[in-house]
């Protein structure tokens, strides 16, 4: 075994130890919490080592740099699109990447769907809100949410899994709990009006900053890059 290879499995163990205790600080299983390994800045390589490591669900944010990898270990993962999604991209995406973070805008829904049509399939789309209002950040502004929602009924082929969102980068991550609670709350307050004919049951929230803090607010998806895989 080579160094690198160690130091990845040091911290994957890290890693794994630290979504339990989170788990059991909240009450929840472990099961219940899935990790997307992101590997947007490392090389295909190590990917495919990730892959093998035992972390079937990849994510990437930029379909150029994920096309290569794709070509390559496509049928070894389970892929997620996890960046900001221009409409003349999806066509590149929709088949490939089973799930789909960022949905933020109703064109978006309009061109999934229409790619999902022709390819007679579902995409699983997380919408993405912004919950801590940060120019910086894509999303829905959390009152567009609702009505975003049910624009989204036609469009039968995605399935809406549940809400995404990016905290703030904050030296104490405990400060991003308020963001991970108001995603939490916007998505019991979609299945108490029932918008949807079935419930969200999905949050996708934490990175390795503070996937720690998603996990006891909740989050059932976190979407691990640095810590992780380096
Ligand atoms: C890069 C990225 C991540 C992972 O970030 P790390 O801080 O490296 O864990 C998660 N989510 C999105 C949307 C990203 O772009």
């Amino acid at each position: 075994m080579n160094i690198s290879a160690l130091t990845l499995q040091e911290r994957i163990q890290e890693v794994e130890s630290r979504v339990n205790a989170a788990c059991r600080r909240s009450g929840r299983r472990r099961e219940d919490v899935q990790v997307v390994a992101v590997t947007k800045r490392v090389s295909a390589a190590v990917t495919e080592e990730i892959i093998k490591q035992g972390f079937l669900h990849i994510g990437e944010n930029r379909w150029q740099d994920a096309t290569g990898k794709w070509n390559l270990l496509g049928s070894h993962g389970i892929w997620h699109f996890i960046g900001r999604l221009q409409t003349n991209k999806v066509k590149y995406v929709v088949g490939k990447f089973a799930y789909i973070h960022s949905l933020d805008r109703l064109s978006l829904a309009e061109e999934i769907e229409k790619r999902c049509v022709q390819t007679v399939q579902e995409t699983q789309c997380f919408i993405q809100v912004n919950v801590s209002g940060e120019h910086s950040k894509f999303g829905l502004a959390p009152p567009q949410l609702f009505p975003f929602v049910e624009q989204l009924l036609p469009y039968k082929h995605l399935r809406i899994m549940g809400l995404m969102t990016m905290a703030p980068h904050e030296m104490d991550p405990q400060r991003t709990r308020p963001v991970f609670q108001k995603l939490r709350i916007l998505k019991e307050q979609l299945n108490t009006e029932g918008i949807l004919p079935y419930p969200l049951l999905h949050l996708s929230m934490g990175m390795s900053n503070d996937f720690e803090v998603a996990i006891e607010e909740g989050a059932t998806w976190v979407r691990l890059g640095t810590v992780l895989v380096g």
